[in-house]
């Protein structure tokens, strides 16, 4: 049904949208999104929405935290914009960069910031790659990633992505990287592998691929701690103690995407923490702010910053930055998300939700539609399959998937779908109510695309 209000025409005139079938959206039209209360959206029929999604992994506070309204203001009236240039300096990025260092895990004392999480890779590829020219080991260049990683989409950062929608068409990888194999037991672990092993194998596959490609030549092993774009997948036991000693013994730094598990998400203040080890980088965004603005941050090892700060092999400059780095409205609303997210403890109600959230989804795992349930703290993924007991996926992956976010909208929930992985990652605020809403709202959702399935009689 194509959507008829004149905003939806004016859209439909003009726009390209990120992520959708162009095609198919001249069809349908948009669902035009007019306003935030709390863990709530409004579209412009007056219809309501639990945003399971918070956006798109990012609103920790939810659509409608008033104080981050009155710091955004404050700040603009004060001094809208400022750069970070050239020995030029502002408050908000100043104090947003003490307060990160000062929740950031041990020996992460240094602080870049830049406005999208693709942005803040991209700065993270060439800070280690500024740092090794500094060192005298040009050859030391390669990353490390995994497959079904997301790491953002421009040149580079799209680069490190590990799907393929994101490098077919656009000739990608552009950089040297080498994709390792996703570390989720459910659909790469081997027939009766324990978890264990399947670390374990992984680990092995590492350390091979870095004597292979030669470790003089490997810079970087980027990573998110609990993957989340790729269909929320968290690592297996022993996967990341065995990524740092591997780091450790090769001399490669060890990066730790956080742009959707950082402040909270998995009921720690970072991923790290939750699984254990300590990243030379560590990259932010989304909740840093909740998205309220555009804001992401790198946090680094004094061992990185030495090495780019007493680099006299080319003019001794950093020769990198963006017009907006550090911009003063965006650190500004930061900082007031971080201190409501400590003074509401945020972080514990992550934890405690997370908890409920994460028993209530285990009841689906005997549907006959879903093949795992999986997830940590507020952020979790059903994978729907054609078979369970042989774990089959739909064939083409991703049509089931796409049938339930739409059947989503027509139960008054928003998630998303990663091929047929449904994922959630509501706000943290969410309540008890919440919770056993977005629950309540999830099996219906999966009740009717079961419905649907056996309809149109699709198979694996
Ligand atoms: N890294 C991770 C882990 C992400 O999830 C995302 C965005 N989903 C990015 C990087 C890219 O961030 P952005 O969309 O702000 O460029």
């Amino acid at each position: 049904t194509t959507r008829s209000n004149s905003l939806a025409q004016a859209d439909l005139a003009t726009a390209l949208h990120p992520y959708t079938d162009a095609r198919a959206h001249e069809q349908r039209g948009p669902l035009i999104i007019e306003r935030g209360e709390g863990v709530r959206v409004f579209d412009s029929e007056g219809r309501d929405y639990i945003e399971a999604m918070s956006g798109l992994w990012s609103v920790a506070l939810g659509f409608s935290e008033e104080r981050l309204v009155k710091a955004a203001t404050a700040q603009m009236e004060k001094l809208p914009y400022y750069h970070s240039f050239t020995h030029k300096a502002h408050e908000p990025s100043i104090r947003l960069g003490e307060k990160l260092v000062e929740m950031a895990p041990e020996g992460l004392t240094r602080v870049f910031f830049t406005n999208s999480g693709s942005e803040a890779n991209d700065t993270v590829i060439k800070m280690v790659w500024f740092m090794n020219n500094a060192l005298g080991r040009p050859k030391k260049k390669k990353f490390l990633a995994r497959t079904k990683g997301y790491h953002g989409i421009t040149i580079a950062s799209g680069s490190l992505t590990g799907l393929p929608n994101n490098h077919r068409d656009f000739d990608l990888p552009a950089i040297p990287v080498v994709h390792l194999t996703c570390p989720h037991h459910y659909r790469f672990g081997h027939e009766g592998e324990s978890e264990q092993d399947f670390a374990k194998r992984l680990i092995a596959e590492a350390e091979e691929t870095i004597l292979r490609e030669d470790p003089d030549t490997i810079a970087a092993f980027i990573g998110e701690p609990l993957m989340g774009a790729g269909g929320v997948m968290p690592p297996p036991e022993g996967y990341w103690d065995g990524i740092a000693a591997l780091c450790k013994k090769y001399d490669i730094l060890l990066v730790a995407d956080e742009v959707i598990n950082g402040f909270g998400r998995l009921g720690t203040t970072f991923g790290c923490q939750k699984y254990g080890f300590t990243p030379d980088i560590l990259v932010t965004s989304k909740q840093l702010t909740s998205s309220y603005l555009p804001l992401a941050a790198i946090l680094f090892s004094e061992k990185v910053y030495d090495a780019i700060a007493d680099n006299t092999h080319t003019i001794g400059t950093f020769g990198h930055g963006y017009t907006a780095t550090g911009h003063p409205v965006a650190t500004a609303v930061g900082l007031e998300n971080l201190a409501i997210i400590e003074e509401r403890d945020l972080v514990g109600n992550a934890a405690r939700m997370g908890e409920r959230l994460q028993e209530g989804l285990a009841i689906l795992k005997d549907h006959p539609l879903v093949g795992e349930v999986r997830g940590e703290g507020l952020i979790a993924g059903v994978e729907l399959v054609a078979d369970k007991a042989k774990k089959t996926p739909f064939d083409p992956i991703g049509k089931v998937g796409t049938r339930a976010f739409e059947i989503g909208h027509e139960e008054g929930l928003i998630i998303r779908n990663a091929g047929d992985t449904l994922a959630l990652c509501p706000p943290l605020i969410v309540t008890e109510e919440d919770v056993d809403a977005i629950l309540a709202r999830l099996t219906r959702i999966i009740d009717r695309t079961w419905e649907w399935v056996q309809a149109e009689g699709l198979k694996g």
